[in-house]
């Protein structure tokens, strides 16, 4: 469907060009079909990859961008043969809204790696079915096919929700997978920002020892009183680091920047497994850090939608609440700037609700 002639009844905040400026923007949405589930956004959190499309850091980005996709929200529509949802639900709405839906991974509800990659709608910067850009969540409201909504328990503050249906997701998929969640297991978690730090909390909620492997000091003090880590370790001190070789089954790498892989997978025990969820420019170890001792190295990414239904019902049924800095809209643009400098502890929630007029 063309948006042309229609009423342009979406306010967001728009990125124009690579300075990745926002300012707002009115546009429309595309109408409810049977299948959509239309929703007032209430909240939306701020991702490492809203600074990386505004600013074009990949070479695709199409401007007008409006980022966003952590979103929370109120049901204010359903179309007619909508099952799930009804009006005034609290709903979700992660980094994807479409894929084929008829692929063996999209059967087993697994449609984060969908096979017909060019299927998969990003939740913005995407090419929806109608031929559109989508636009994410730095908005007032968003239409969605209910497959790609997830409830949000009631009694779940929804601000805390919005940080879940991304860096959640993306740290929950890969311990599930790989069983990182066996009680008494000992998990390392390189990085502590908005994805790392989601790791040590469901890393405690499934009775692991977590350490984390972090280049910052002043992390320590929160990583063990805030957080409930059991050790810090600073992985650029070598002493401390040889203190902890083959001592954990489990590693979780959230850094994004480049970093050496060989020192973190001497800490792994015999068949222990480190699972990548950031995207470094490379990852580069010598064979025997692999071989010997028969490890593992695995990658991941975002979830498919089954998986993040279990994972937010599973914060609610366990009080698992993400760290959040909750902010106005039009702070929006010196967030993605203290996000760029790593001065976030640990997610932005832009108040959508109340501050975007
Ligand atoms: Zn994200
Ligand atoms: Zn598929």
């Amino acid at each position: 469907m063309s948006s042309e002639g229609m009423k342009e009844d979406c306010l967001g905040w728009a990125a124009r060009d690579p300075s990745g400026l926002l300012s707002p923007y009115k546009f429309s949405r595309r109408t409810v079909g049977s299948d959509d589930v239309s929703i007032r956004i209430t909240h939306c959190g701020v991702c490492y990859a809203d600074v990386a499309w505004t600013r074009n850091q990949h070479g695709h980005s199409k401007y007008p961008l409006v980022p966003g996709h952590e979103i929370v929200g109120i049901v204010k529509q359903v179309g007619s043969s909508v099952q799930r949802f009804k009006v005034g639900d609290h709903v979700g709405v992660g980094t994807y809204v479409n894929s084929c839906r008829e692929c063996e991974n999209c059967n087993d509800r697994l449609e984060s790696q969908c096979e017909k990659v060019v299927l998969i709608v990003l939740t913005f910067d995407g090419i929806d079915a109608d031929g559109t850009v989508t636009k994410g969540g730095y908005s007032s409201h968003i239409v969605v096919d209910e497959r790609y909504c997830f409830r949000i328990p009631e009694n779940y503050p929804m601000a805390s929700a919005a940080p879940l249906l991304c860096a959640g997701i993306t740290v929950y998929t890969p311990m599930m997978r790989h069983k990182m969640n066996q009680p008494g297991k000992s998990l390392g978690i390189i990085g502590l920002g908005g994805l790392g730090h989601m790791a040590v909390k469901f890393g405690k909620a499934f009775g692991l020892k977590v350490t984390v492997l972090s280049t910052s000091i002043s992390k320590k003090e929160e990583s063990l009183s805030l957080l409930g880590a059991d050790h810090f370790v600073i992985s650029s001190d070598q002493e401390q680091m040889k203190a902890m070789a083959k001592s954990l089954d489990f590693i979780i790498d959230t850094a994004s920047g480049d970093h050496p892989f060989d020192p973190y997978m001497s800490l792994l025990k015999t068949g222990g497994i480190l699972a990548l969820v950031g995207f470094p420019s490379e990852v580069k170890f010598s064979p025997a850090s692999l071989n010997i001792g028969m490890k593992t190295v695995s990658g991941s990414a975002t979830g498919g939608t089954k998986d993040i239904q279990e994972m937010i019902d599973l914060c609610a049924a366990q009080n698992i609440y993400p760290e959040i800095e909750v902010v106005p809209i039009d702070y929006a643009n010196e967030a993605l700037e203290r996000l760029i400098k790593r001065d976030i502890k640990y997610r932005f929630v832009i108040d959508i609700e109340n501050s975007l007029k």
